[in-house]
């Protein structure tokens, strides 16, 4: 029997960078998705989720996308993919279970599948380097799920270090770890509102990033400074300007938000993380009137660095920076004025940055 663990993450700075070839900064969390499993010594997959109380059976010789099971995608997509890089896998039995909340964002599907890879190279003695891992299990999701995702949370799975965030390059899909200072935690916040139109939002907001970065000249929105945007902001339409403002503000802030770290300046990280928020009101348009009041909530209370949304937006959660030795009661004050202001039941988790997948 082997174990293989995969913890959840949270992007720290750089929104919506990722497709304009720019710059994430995220940390691994300390809550994620264990297999515990062995090789059935035949074609045969047996999978049992007891976070969803399912059995999914399949056989590596025949897999293909599963209707009744969507779950099981993911495990049976970094089979296939597995299978497709020519690596000697065969059938295995498994026991999924977690600690990660499903679809809140924390990314439990890159931990589930980076667990599922982590699992495989296990029992079928694979040697992987981390990064191909990252990849493999990104491919799973992009093409046997189906879900057009980026390299970032299957990276900070694999890449998490306990007290230090990860710092992905992603056009050119290097990563590196960058020390956190100590005596902070970070908060995650379910707002508590389902996504609106979340798909077609996403997708127009990238169109709109391309388009701009058409206008602008440049091959990518990654390629251009903020200097060369204020320079052509009369020449834009104004909604072109503020869709590339917060993209090159994000990029930007990124990479002054590891000098900071280096620094140990964690005011000043916080800062532009509260920076990135109010880009995300008035720039990008993907906050909601619920993440803005949990950002604005959170701002109020002393022992507060910095908060904003946090993943793609239009409602999911946020991020906030915080004290660790008042974070609790913050939690609790966040979670009672929010359900004062809206009647909606924030969900809080309390999270300390911890180490990848093992
Ligand atoms: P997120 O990655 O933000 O959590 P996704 O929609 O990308 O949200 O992935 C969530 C999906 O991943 C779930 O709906 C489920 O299919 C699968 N999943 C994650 N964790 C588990 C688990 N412990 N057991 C079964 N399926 C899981
Ligand atoms: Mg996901």
């Amino acid at each position: 029997m082997e174990t293989a663990y995969a913890p959840g993450r949270v992007e720290l700075l750089g929104n919506h960078t990722d497709y304009n070839e720019g710059y994430v900064l995220s940390a691994a969390i300390d809550r994620g998705v264990t297999l515990r499993g062995e090789a059935t010594g035949s074609s045969r997959v047996l999978l049992h989720s007891s976070t969803l109380g399912d059995t999914c059976e399949a056989d590596v010789a025949t897999l293909s996308h599963h209707k009744e099971h969507e779950w099981a995608n993911y495990p049976l997509g970094v089979l296939d993919i597995f299978k497709k890089a020519g690596l000697a896998v065969s059938g295995f039995s498994a026991e999924i279970s977690s600690d990660l909340p499903l679809g809140a964002g924390l990314s439990s599907s890159a931990a589930f599948e980076v667990a599922t890879g982590l699992l495989l190279s296990k029992l079928f003695s694979i040697k992987l380097d981390p990064l191909t891992l990252a990849k493999l299990c990104r491919r799973a999701e992009n093409e046997f799920v189906g879900v057009n995702c980026g390299l970032l949370d299957q990276v900070s799975s694999v890449f998490g270090k306990a007290g230090h965030a990860i710092f992905l390059d992603c056009r050119n899909e290097t990563v590196e770890n960058t020390p956190f200072p100590d005596g902070v935690a970070l908060l995650i916040t379910q707002c508590g509102v389902p996504h609106r139109l979340a798909g077609g939002e996403y997708n127009e907001r990238r169109l709109q990033c391309f388009d701009a970065a058409t206008r602008l000249g440049a091959k990518a929105l990654r390629d251009v400074t903020s200097s060369q945007l204020e320079a052509a902001k009369e020449q834009l339409p104004l909604l072109s300007y503020k869709r590339a403002a917060h993209v090159v503000g994000e990029n930007e802030r990124v990479l002054s938000g590891i000098e900071h770290l280096r620094q140990g300046d964690v005011r000043g990280f916080g800062s532009l993380m509260s920076e990135s928020h109010k880009s995300s009101r008035l720039n990008f348009e993907n906050s909601t009137p619920e993440l803005d009041l949990l950002v604005e909530i959170a701002l109020a209370e002393p022992g507060v660095l910095g908060a904003r949304l946090t993943g793609g937006g239009f409602g999911g959660a946020t991020v906030t920076l915080l004290e660790r030795d008042k974070a609790p009661a913050i939690a609790a004050a966040i979670e009672a004025r929010y359900h004062k202001q809206t009647g909606f039941n924030a969900q809080t988790y309390l999270c300390e940055i911890a180490d990848g997948a093992r």
